[in-house]
């Protein structure tokens, strides 16, 4: 029987797809995005079906979410995220812990409500 869940890469592929978006965060000065875009970010993962809760990491491209999405240079694989311009929203700015927090505690609930995937 085919499952019509789609594969997530290889580890090969996840560890190539990381270390492109740590280069191009590096090259760019390493610029972070704001702290309201941030939790759009994370609030648009939360809410995709792409999102690998148990390791936090997106399905299309293995990336660990809570790091990829403070990076104003990443883009979603899938192109939920809007568009962040390097330079004018993207300035950097200190991306506390309580975001984060919160998308755990968040993850936590849906998990307890059989929202797993
Ligand atoms: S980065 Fe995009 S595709 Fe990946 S989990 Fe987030 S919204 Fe979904």
């Amino acid at each position: 029987m085919m499952s019509e869940q789609k594969k997530q890469p290889s580890m090969g592929q996840m560890l190539k797809n990381f270390a492109s978006e740590v280069v191009e965060y590096a090259k760019a000065g390493a610029p972070h995005v704001s702290e309201k875009q941030y939790n759009y970010r994370l609030k648009t993962c939360n809410e995709c079906p792409s999102l690998k809760r148990a390791s936090m990491r997106c399905g299309e491209c293995g990336c660990m979410i809570e790091h990829k999405a403070k990076w104003a240079t990443s883009n979603c694989p899938s192109k939920k995220w809007p568009q962040v311009i390097i330079g004018k929203d993207g300035k950097k700015v200190k991306v506390g812990r309580p975001a984060a927090k919160k998308w755990r505690r968040d993850k936590k609930d849906n998990t307890k409500t059989g929202d797993k995937t």
